[in-house]
This record gives structure tokens, C-alpha cells and sequence, in this order.
């Protein structure tokens, strides 16, 4: 990916690392994943992996407002000489917004830095980026829901999961193409609940 996308995502990778680390009531917590599923990293790892891009982004937000004479978004920081990550307890919302300030800031100053800079920063996060999508893929596959399009009333309706953190769900069908509400996807699915006794 280049610097741009980088940038884009890495809050988001942000939040999704968090929220592996602290999962929410009732949901279970990643060591206890279906068997099928690759053995999820231990968690102490993905907060390594939060903490690395985390950190990076604050340090090169430093390194940029040093080299400007500004000043950074103020976001909480662990690490008394080198940033080295998240507070404990942050929520995902929250590290996805801190980490959205810095990614913002990064965006809009990163250009007027001398080029070495400029390269050496975009180098750097780049291949963070690259490293840690690798390791986390974003997107789930598509999950098959137990209900009929409403226009071609095939069995093809599925559920996507949002591409970036705290976006809606989609619903679509796989063989005409419409999208579905989550109200309509509701309706469908009670038609074939009724269809089936
Ligand atoms: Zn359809």
C-alpha cells in the first residue's frame, strides 16, 4: 500500500487490535474461536502489534512537528523517552480516535518536511502497515444468511462486515446484486423462518 492508504487504515487497525485485546461483554474473547478458524495470535502480541503502529504514528507526529516548529495533536502516550503505546484500558473508540488525530495530522504535514524525512516517515509506516495487514486481515468473508433476496428470492442473501472501524454492515444479494436494510434483511428473514415449518 502507499502512504496515503497507510495512513487511511492504520486507525482502524488501530481499534480492530484493541478490541481483540479487550473484547466486549459477551463476546468471547478470541482464545475460545471456533476450531476451524487459524489459531489467533495471543493477545499480549496483537497489543504489541497495536502498540508498534500506535507508537510509530505518535513518533513520527513528534518527529514532524519538531521539524516544522508546531505541534502535534496531544494524545495520551505510554513512555516516558520512547512512545511505546496506547494507555491501558483505552477503549477502541477512543485509540481509534487518538490515533485518527495523528493519522489526520500526518497526513496533512508529512509533504512539508524535507524529502529524506518525508520518505524515511512514509517508509516506515508503510511497512508497519503492510506488515500488520498481513498478519490481520480486515475483511471476513461474507456470511451466508438463512433468508431470500427480495427481488430474485434466491438463497443468496449475505452479510458483510464493515471495511473500516465503526461503519454500518452491509447486506447484498450475491446473485442479483440488490442491497438490503437491515429492516428488509429482518422482514426476509422471518418469511423464511414461516416458509420452513
Ligand atoms: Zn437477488
Amino acid at each position: 500500500m502507499d502512504y496515503a492508504e497507510a495512513l487511511k487504515q492504520a486507525p482502524s487497525m488501530v481499534a480492530e487490535l484493541r478490541r481483540r485485546i479487550m473484547p466486549e461483554k459477551g463476546e468471547k474473547p478470541e482464545i475460545s474461536a471456533p476450531a476451524q478458524k487459524p489459531s489467533a495470535p495471543l493477545s499480549i502480541h496483537v497489543m504489541s502489534d497495536c502498540d508498534s503502529i500506535y507508537s510509530l504514528l505518535y513518533r513520527h507526529a513528534e518527529n514532524v512537528a519538531d521539524l516544522l516548529g508546531s505541534k502535534h495533536p496531544s494524545v495520551p502516550i505510554v513512555g516516558d523517552w520512547e512512545p511505546v503505546g496506547l494507555p491501558a484500558g483505552t477503549t477502541p473508540e477512543d485509540a481509534h480516535g487518538h490515533a485518527l488525530k495523528l493519522a489526520r495530522y500526518l497526513e496533512h504535514q508529512t509533504h512539508m518536511v524535507p524529502i529524506e524525512w518525508e520518505r524515511k516517515i512514509s517508509r516506515e509506516i508503510v511497512k508497519v502497515m503492510d506488515r500488520l495487514t498481513e498478519r490481520y486481515p480486515a475483511h471476513e468473508p461474507p456470511e451466508r444468511l438463512n433468508a431470500r433476496c427480495r427481488e430474485c428470492e434466491r438463497l443468496t442473501l449475505y452479510r458483510y462486515l464493515p471495511k473500516r472501524y465503526g461503519a454500518d454492515e452491509r447486506f447484498k444479494c450475491q446473485s442479483c446484486g440488490l442491497h438490503h436494510t437491515a429492516e428488509e434483511v429482518a422482514v426476509q428473514q422471518l418469511k423464511r423462518e414461516k416458509e420452513n415449518k
